[in-house]
């Protein structure tokens, strides 16, 4: 009955349609985003995209940052869930300290999308979207070994490394990442931790904090590098790979008598690329959050629209609960030699931003 009046309806205004037709699709309800911080860029443009893609698609959003608060995020997502958002899509803080707020969207049939960062210790994580985070870490390392000539039997060199925050499960995929790559190396003694601390639990940076990565190097470089110096240090965030290059600019590094050690990041983040172009940082991992954005709205459209979503992943991430079903995206080098075609070709940036 409704059809057929619909279908005479839209026969007979013709042309109109087209507008009208929109209408008809706003009403999907509204999906909750609960982002980490705005301190950094990424996650502006997280948010940004996915407000944009989510209107497209005709979805309302409540897209909210928690400063990187934790009882901050956990009382907004409360308060989406109060307010009956149909999906929730969330990149926490931690991991792990919103098992009590998800059992209540479950309860509500309210489905929950990890978004980039894996929620751990909840059954009720529906889908995850993310990166191929052990990919960005062999990246960062394969940048440092190529760049030393590693390959080419050069060394030994002197290398520091810095991990992510503790509380995010990502920190692991890049830090064991990059030591599947690093580790070889090490044990054959071309590359030297002189500080010999290793191992998530002795370089992991709380909250991605710049000037706690700026710290641990000011006292890397005063406790073990008075005469010798340090030739690479991996960076898993390009915010960090800021903090330690100006430590490592405060004793001198960064000269033409002294040229900066070989830096690895991720995010191409603007005042990162500002860097490498100067040849202070050296490279930097990129992920489309563009890409992210519209993988994940079509994942929640799917998903409540009753359909199978797409997913490429079954395997890798266990949250300590399950296995969450998984979409991974590929993240891309960037240097300076490939930033314009990366960045600048695909609309990401435009180049007058980064020069
Ligand atoms: C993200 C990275 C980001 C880091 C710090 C990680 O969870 O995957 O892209 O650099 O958080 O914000």
């Amino acid at each position: 009955m409704r059809r057929t009046f619909i279908k005479t309806s839209l026969a007979t205004i013709g042309l109109a349609a087209a507008f009208t037709l929109p209408a008809f699709a706003q009403d999907k309800g509204t999906v909750g985003i609960s982002m980490p911080t705005k301190s950094s860029a990424r996650w502006i443009a997280d948010g940004d995209n996915m407000v944009k893609v989510f209107k497209e698609k005709g979805y309302k959003t409540d897209l909210q940052y928690a400063e990187d608060d934790i009882p901050n995020q956990l009382a907004q997502v409360e308060n989406m869930i109060t307010k009956g958002v149909k999906v929730l899509v969330i990149a926490a803080i931690d991991g792990t300290t919103l098992s009590g707020a998800l059992q209540k969207a479950a309860d509500k049939g309210i489905k929950v999308i990890a978004y980039d960062r894996l929620i751990r210790g909840s059954k009720n994580v529906d889908y995850y979207t993310t990166f191929d985070n052990f990919q960005v870490g062999v990246l960062q390392a394969n940048s440092i070994v190529d760049k030393l000539g590693l390959k080419q039997g050069k060394g030994p060199f002197n290398i520091e490394l810095f991990g992510g925050s503790p509380d995010d499960n990502n920190a692991f995929f890049f830090y064991d990442g990059a030591m599947s790559v690093l580790k070889p190396y090490i044990d054959s003694g071309k590359l030297v931790v002189r500080s010999k601390q290793m191992g998530m639990d002795k370089v992991g940076t709380l909250r991605w904090d710049g000037a706690v990565a700026q710290a641990r190097m000011d006292n890397l470089l005063s406790a073990f590098y008075g005469k010798e110096k340090v030739h690479a240090v991996l960076s898993p965030y390009d915010g960090l790979s800021i903090g330690i290059l100006s430590s490592l600019k405060g004793v001198g590094y960064c000269t033409a008598q002294q040229p900066c050690p070989i830096v690895s990041g991720q995010d191409a983040e603007i005042p990162s690329m500002k860097s490498i172009l100067k040849g202070e940082q050296y490279s930097t991992i990129f992920k489309d959050t563009r890409d992210l954005a519209r993988v994940t709205a079509n994942l929640v459209d799917a998903v409540l629209a009753g359909k199978q979503p797409e997913i490429n992943d079954t395997k890798t991430y266990n949250n300590g609960v399950k296995v969450v079903p998984s979409y991974l995206l590929k993240p891309v080098p960037v240097d300076a030699s490939n930033w314009k075609q990366v960045l600048v070709d695909s609309g990401y940036y435009k180049e007058s931003q980064i020069k």
